[in-house]
């Protein structure tokens, strides 16, 4: 399988035990995604198409993601654009975000169409979230849309995780509407079902896989915190339990490493229950440790 995830990375600044002292990393859902799929199935071709600036920070992202065994040449270089940056603050255990993505190389990785459309076309799997999308202005995401859609028709298959974040979009409704846009040009949708009932109104994860499907979306996979995985294709639809795990430490990138064990499962030929409980073992091993890319094992499936 040759997997191309498209969307945003971030410098990460993230407190240290010495008050005042941050440690820099990079983090991003769609980024993520593809460095877990990396550490669970090298064998996997991996790309991530983003935007990067020519300045320091973004060599240094550069370097991450090659040291990360993924393929970045065909992200789109942007002269005058730099790495967008998010900080965490701790008060009393709880943790709070502050960004600064103004800037960011990555609001660009839509805009040369023809590009764009040669990375989708050397590629079999598309992954894309609704973070990729809200960054995006109406033309980028019409670009990106568009790309997908012909992508789709040409056989590729695409995935994605509405990863809904009202605060990245101008109103709710534009948020509602460009995610329906995204899940009509996509075979796997992977909500998280939590979200999707704060702002869809769904009374329960068969709602979020109907309303999904009725957008022409293909397999519906709705994550559910704790609770069981719910799932529904043209096979029909099941639950697959999620094992208890004790103590969670910190759920940053949780539903990222489901969905790339998602990937490798569906890579190794296995059937939707087993890569749901493939991808609630990483995942549950991510939840137990700090950071948004923790070191795994691979899960036995
Ligand atoms: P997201 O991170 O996208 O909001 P979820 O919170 O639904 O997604 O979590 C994704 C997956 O992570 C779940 O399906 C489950 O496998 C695992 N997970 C999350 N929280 C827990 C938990 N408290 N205990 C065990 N597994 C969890």
């Amino acid at each position: 399988m040759r997997f191309l995830s498209i969307g945003e990375c971030m410098a990460e600044m993230s407190p240290q035990e010495e008050p005042g002292m941050f440690r820099l990393g990079f983090a991003g859902d769609t980024f993520n995604t593809a460095w877990y799929l990396k550490q669970v199935a090298p064998q996997i071709e991996v790309s991530y198409l983003t935007g990067l600036g020519t300045d320091k920070i973004s060599d240094q992202l550069r370097a991450t993601i090659k040291d990360a065994g993924i393929n970045d040449t065909y992200s789109v270089v942007v002269e005058d654009k730099t790495v967008g940056l998010y900080l965490i603050s701790l008060d009393n255990g709880e943790r709070s975000f502050s960004y600064w993505r103004g800037q960011s190389a990555a609001r660009q990785l839509a805009s040369d169409p023809s590009a764009l459309k040669r990375a989708i076309e050397d590629h079999d799997v598309i992954y894309f979230s609704g973070i990729t999308l809200a960054i995006l202005d109406a033309e980028g995401r019409d670009a990106l849309l568009s790309a997908l859609r012909e992508g789709r028709s040409a056989g590729k298959k695409i995935a994605f995780d509405p990863n809904l974040r009202p605060r990245l979009w101008d109103t709710p409704d534009t948020m509602r509407k460009v995610t329906m846009a995204g899940a009509s040009v996509s075979d796997l949708l992977l909500p998280s079902f939590e979200d999707e009932a704060s702002w869809f109104d769904d009374a329960d994860p068969n709602a979020t896989a109907q309303r999904y499907q009725s957008a022409r979306a293909g397999t519906v996979i709705v994550k559910n915190g704790p609770d069981a995985v719910y799932y529904c294709s043209s096979d029909g639809a099941d639950t697959v339990e999620v094992p208890k795990i004790g103590d969670v430490v910190d759920t940053t990138a949780a539903g990222d490493s489901f969905n790339a064990a998602v990937f490798a499962g569906l890579n190794d030929g296995l059937g939707l229950d087993r890569c749901i409980a493939a991808a609630s073992a990483l995942a549950g091993q991510v939840v137990k440790a700090r950071g948004a890319l923790v070191p795994v094992a691979r899960p036995k499936t």
